[in-house]
C-alpha cells in the first residue's frame, strides 16, 4: 500500500479526527500531543484551548462543559517536585 500517513488532526467544522474518524483529539492524537508537548505542557493547554475555543464558535448546539471536557479534561499538569525559584528567570540571548 502506498500513500502518506493521514495525521490524527481535526476537520473542521466537525472536529472529527481525520485519520480515525474519532471525536477529535482521539487516544492517538491525545498520545501524539502530549509527546510533542512534553517539555512545555502550558503551551499544551493553551493549544487545546484555542482549539475549545474555536470548537465552542464551530459547534455552538453542543454544550460547552462538554466540549471543556473533550479537549481539556484529560489533560493534567503535575505540580514540580521542587517548586521553581521565584527569583528565577531564563537566560537572556547574547
Ligand atoms: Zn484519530
Amino acid at each position: 500500500m502506498t500513500g502518506r500517513r493521514i495525521g490524527h488532526l481535526p476537520a473542521r467544522p466537525t472536529w472529527d479526527c481525520l485519520a480515525c474518524g474519532r471525536l477529535w483529539p482521539c487516544l492517538t492524537a491525545r498520545e501524539d500531543l502530549w509527546d510533542e508537548y512534553a517539555r512545555v505542557p502550558t503551551a499544551l493547554c493553551m493549544y487545546l484551548a484555542a482549539c475549545f475555543m474555536e470548537c465552542c464558535a464551530d459547534q455552538p448546539a453542543v454544550s460547552a462543559e462538554r466540549l471543556y471536557l473533550r479537549f481539556l479534561g484529560w489533560v493534567q499538569l503535575r505540580r514540580p517536585a521542587r517548586p521553581p525559584d521565584p527569583d528565577w528567570l531564563p537566560a537572556r540571548p547574547h
